[in-house]
């Protein structure tokens, strides 16, 4: 079986899992012990498993636990942030100095008139503008050295770095949050960025929990896509 636990993402980031506490069988052990039963056969245990997310039954899920380590651009951090029902720690630029490492997309987008509706900029401006961010970037990093070489504190150099520069964090989810999190930044309006971070969280979320993945793709985003 593939073993998926360091996936890059994105030109500087990477999803990494560093702890992984559960499966699908404690999904079932959990909820058997609302019945005072330990789990029986594979396929009732499967059947169960099943039932408990197509009727909505989710604390069961809450007893696995995923630990992965983080590295994206703080304009994506801020987005997964908004996910309370989790644990981080992340890097901190009042104690560490910030490596030289931002987000540059290949293409910029261009937004059309309806909401996440979005192109790609015509080639030329993509290719005069991308160049314009990376010099600003090198700009913006150069200065925030010469500030620490001139003897301003980390936390005060760090406000001249831009959201495209990478932070790393600690996220500890468990399945049933990592669910919610999966169903709203998978979906085709969240910002493509968070999305292939969310695409690879999902690859590790299936290989980790197989029938678990298979019911949440069944019950909950085949429901959420066709609105019924
Ligand atoms: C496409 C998209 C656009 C967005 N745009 C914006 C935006 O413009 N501005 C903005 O501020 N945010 C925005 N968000 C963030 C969004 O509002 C949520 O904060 C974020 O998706 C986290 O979802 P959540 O609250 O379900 O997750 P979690 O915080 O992990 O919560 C999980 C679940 O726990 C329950 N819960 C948690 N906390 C509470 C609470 N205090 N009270 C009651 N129930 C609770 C809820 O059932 C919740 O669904 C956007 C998200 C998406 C996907």
């Amino acid at each position: 079986m593939q073993v998926l636990n360091d996936i890059p993402v994105l030109d500087h980031g990477f999803v990494r899992l560093m702890d992984f506490m559960g499966g699908d069988l404690a999904v079932v052990q959990a909820a058997r012990v609302s019945f005072g039963k330990e789990s029986t056969d594979p396929e009732r245990d499967h059947k169960l498993l099943d039932f408990l997310l197509a009727n909505r039954h989710e604390t069961p899920f809450e007893h696995s636990v995923f630990k992965f380590h983080i590295k994206c651009p703080i304009f994506v951090a801020r987005q997964w942030f908004r996910h309370r029902i989790a644990s981080y720690n992340e890097i901190s630029g009042r104690y560490a100095t910030m490596q030289e490492e931002f987000c540059l997309p290949d293409h910029l987008r261009t937004q059309k008139t309806r909401n996440y509706r979005y192109d790609d900029l015509a080639e030329e401006d993509n290719i005069e503008l991308r160049a314009r961010m990376a010099s600003f970037y090198q700009s913006a990093y150069e200065l925030y050295q010469e500030l620490l070489e001139r003897g301003v504190a980390r936390e005060h150099a760090r406000l001249v770095l831009p959201l495209s520069l990478y932070t790393q964090f600690y996220w500890t989810v468990n399945a049933r949050s990592l669910m919610n999190f999966l169903s709203l930044r998978t979906e085709e309006h969240a910002q493509y960025e968070i999305r292939l971070y969310a695409e690879a969280i999902n690859a590790i979320f299936r290989e980790k929990m197989p029938w678990t993945s298979e019911a949440f793709g069944k019950y909950i985003l085949a429901v959420q896509k066709h609105g019924e």
